[in-house]
């Protein structure tokens, strides 16, 4: 699966990303994340992609042509690379669907998900509805930009790639999995402040210890 991240800050970006099994899973091939800085693609002498918004109101929006160059920068990558595969085009926002496992899990299916990271005041609307597919937040709150929430999602959905974990089993025992939350776990030492690991655990009978954590 590969990931292309359009943003202002690839290097914060690339730094989280390449870490623990996310990182692991790029050098494995799992998984492929590109990040392009929409800036490099801005035809303004001074490198600028902000401007005031028509209409008056504070801060700054994220213009059109930047990113429409970015944009079309990454089809001709993706074309170079003959990447013919099934493609999203994601921008994330705060009024977008709230990203939940099921949808995490319908976006893994695709060969290429396209990330729109937005700053300031949010992007101009022409080059959204030219580019976007989907619409979305990761909760209802507001952040300073779109790249955390990218990295949430290039999290939850690679995780359910296959080849990412090591043992593909442990994504479907996870919480929002069957309906149901993960159940509560332990390891060494047997006794922690007093408390003690439940009984069934350290029973082996394996059907007992099935129902106890259903
Ligand atoms: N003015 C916008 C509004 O009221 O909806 C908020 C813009 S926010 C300060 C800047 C950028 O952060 C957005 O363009 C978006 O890419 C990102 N962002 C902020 N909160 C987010 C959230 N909950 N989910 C996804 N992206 C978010």
């Amino acid at each position: 699966m590969r990931f292309d991240i359009m943003t202002l800050f690839p290097e914060t970006v690339d730094y989280i990303l390449g870490q623990s099994i996310i990182g692991r899973a790029q050098k494995s091939g799992a998984i492929q994340v590109f990040t392009h800085n929409i800036r490099d693609y801005s035809e303004d002498k001074h490198r600028r992609v902000d401007d005031t918004p028509y209409g008056g109101g504070k801060g700054m929006l994220m213009a059109a042509p930047p990113i429409w160059n970015c944009y079309n920068a990454v089809l001709r990558m993706q074309a170079e690379a003959c990447f013919t595969g099934m493609r999203r085009v994601i921008y994330l926002s705060p009024a977008g669907r709230v990203l939940r496992q099921e949808h995490a899990r319908t976006l893994a299916t695709y060969d290429s998900l396209i990330l729109l990271c937005g700053h300031y005041e949010g992007i101009d609307e022409r080059v959204l509805e030219e580019i976007v597919t989907d619409y979305v937040s990761i909760g209802d709150y507001v952040l300073t930009g779109g790249e955390l929430p990218a990295m949430v999602m290039i999290d939850s959905i690679s995780r359910l790639v296959p080849g990412v974990l090591h043992n593909d089993d442990s994504a479907g025992d996870e919480s929002f999995e069957n309906g149901l939350l993960e159940y509560p776990q332990y390891t060494r030492p047997p006794v922690f402040l007093d408390k003690e690991v439940p009984e069934v655990l350290l029973s082996g009978h394996h059907e007992n210890i099935r129902k106890w954590r259903h």
